[in-house]
């Protein structure tokens, strides 16, 4: 079995382990597939490629992290993507999350507060001919106005509260999926569904360990992203 197969069925046999908890056996297909095709090694710093094909998250320098692949597919299938959507994402890091949703969604914003990530993930994503991602530097925490509302929005830095501008920013039926709780410390992650009337309904789904969101109302730490505790 090659480093990509053995990943694949490590985050079948995760998603399997969690099951109760995510309500479900396996993830979508499209899902599966798209994390199949995007080459993971090329989202790490060349000393680190050969934990690439590890199902955990792995340092990108910075002081931040790629999230583990059992949790960047899992949220990925919480968005529920459709081939016509757009998607934000909040965190861009390696940029490899939104990698992934470029291969479900017709269009992907991201944003990431550091510029030097921000920078160097646009100039990757480029490279390896990404053209439907927009990365641009800014807080998530006030979203992105211009090219609302979205048809879904995924954080992947820990938010200390629900930032109510992304909640604004998602349309009618969409799904916000986000790390909910304090900086090292216990989070949930929060499957948030924005209904007709503007109200949201709002589900747990598991304990998870990300890098705290900053700038808004976070504080500057560093850690493991998309780390989920068993
Ligand atoms: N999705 C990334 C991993 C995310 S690590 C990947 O696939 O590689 C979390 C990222 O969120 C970090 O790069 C961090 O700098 C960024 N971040 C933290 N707070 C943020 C904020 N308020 N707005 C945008 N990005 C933020």
């Amino acid at each position: 079995m090659n480093g990509l197969q053995r990943m694949m069925s490590d985050i079948e046999m995760e998603v399997n382990l969690t099951r109760h908890l995510i309500g479900k056996d396996a993830l979508d297909e499209r899902v599966m597939a798209a994390i199949k095709q995007v080459p993971r090694h090329e989202f790490l710093p060349e000393d680190l490629r050969y934990l690439a094909y590890n199902n955990g998250p792995a340092p990108i320098g910075l002081g931040q992290t790629i999230s583990q692949p059992y949790i960047v597919a899992l949220m990925s299938d919480l968005l529920e993507t459709k081939p016509t959507g757009t998607i934000l994402e909040v965190g861009t890091g390696s940029g490899y999350q939104a990698a992934v949703l470029s291969k479900l969604v017709k269009q992907v914003y991201s944003l990431e507060i550091i510029e030097e990530l921000s920078i160097k993930a646009q100039k990757r994503l480029e490279k390896l001919g990404y053209n439907n991602i927009t990365v641009r530097t800014g807080d998530g925490h006030f979203g992105w106005i211009e090219h609302s509302p979205y048809d879904g929005i995924i954080v992947t830095a820990a938010a200390a509260e629900i930032p109510h501008s992304l909640i604004d920013q998602l349309r009618a039926g969409a799904r916000l999926v986000i790390p909910v709780g304090l900086p090292y410390d216990y989070q949930e992650l929060m499957l948030i569904e924005k209904m007709a009337n503007g109200k949201t309904l709002s589900r747990k789904i598991l304990g998870v360990s990300f890098v705290p969101m900053t700038g808004g109302y976070g504080r500057k730490t560093k850690g493991l992203a998309g780390r989920s505790h068993e």
